[in-house]
């Protein structure tokens, strides 16, 4: 067996949140639209699901991708944050697009398909609207991940390599839809969701230590014992971390994949009534299903 499994080793390591959990927060996200939009919404709720993880499919084909889903924001000074959280322009000035492109972009690229996103509503152009819908829900939860905003990514600089996949996909897929409340508050209007992204991340690199040095004790209190098994799936055998592992190291996270699911909905949400209030308001049910 063990053999096998060497033989077999797949990494589980997954690009972000993971497939259940942004097919999750994209559904969830619809119920919290206003009446003007709920219909139109909750008519493609499925594609808004489903798409959720076209972002992360594309970073096969696509090399540009990649930075698209994650800011190394460790890389950077304290002092920078301010240079960093104005505008693109201003920060490629400081710091060139290819170093921002090497650490990560995904609060301007946010910014980007947010605009994308308001002149498909101004234009009531279906496809497009369900397609950044989509799209821009997919980004903003990666930005709620806390590593996604830490260049130990997967552990790897602190030998807990797949704990990035552990945190945003096997913790959601065994606890979220049994455990976790989605009654969140209505969307609401962002003034400044440039800012407001950045809010977001600040808040998921302040929390990625957390996620590593309580993996770490925990793992180091069982002596790196009972932490894996393997499961053969698509006739592979892949590492997973077992049920009780996940539970103690999701209970001793005392509820921040969840609270940061909620927010990730909360956000995705506003960031969708934020582009059709921006985009005039058109009437959705006026949307032909032809275009
Ligand atoms: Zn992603």
């Amino acid at each position: 067996m063990v053999l096998l499994s060497l033989l077999f080793f797949l990494p589980a390591g997954t690009f972000s949140w993971g497939f259940f959990a942004h097919r999750f927060i994209n559904f969830h996200a619809v119920f919290l639209l206003p009446r003007e939009m709920l219909a139109f919404y909750k008519s493609n709720i499925q594609y808004l699901s489903e798409h959720s993880v076209d972002p992360d499919k594309r970073r096969y084909i696509l090399p540009e991708e990649a930075p698209r889903h994650y800011i190394d924001l460790d890389h950077f000074k304290q002092s920078d944050s301010l240079l960093l959280s104005s505008n693109w322009d201003k920060a490629i000035e400081q710091f060139s697009a290819d170093t921002l492109r090497v650490h990560g972009i995904v609060p301007w690229w946010i910014q980007i398909v947010k605009a994308n996103l308001t002149k498909a509503f101004a234009e009531k152009d279906r496809n497009a609207i369900l397609k950044y819908s989509a799209d821009i829900g997919h980004y903003i939860g990666d930005a709620h991940v806390p590593l996604h905003a830490s260049s130990n990514h997967n552990g790897q600089l602190t030998n807990q390599l797949g704990i990035h996949g552990f945190w945003e996909s096997r913790l959601p897929e065994l606890f979220a839809a049994a455990q976790y409340d989605m009654l969140i508050d209505k969307a609401i209007y962002l003034k400044d969701p440039l800012a407001f992204i950045w809010g977001r991340i600040h808040q998921s690199a302040a929390a990625a230590d957390t996620v590593l040095t309580i993996e770490k004790k925990l793992s180091d209190a069982m002596n790196g014992q009972y932490i894996f098994s393997y499961e053969k799936r698509n006739g592979k055998y892949e590492r997973i971390y077992t049920v009780a592992y996940a539970t103690r190291y999701h209970n001793a996270l005392k509820g921040m994949v969840e609270r940061r699911m909620r927010a990730s909905t909360h956000a995705v949400a506003s960031f969708w009534y934020t582009a059709w209030v921006d985009a005039g308001q058109p009437n959705l049910s006026e949307i032909s299903h032809s275009k």
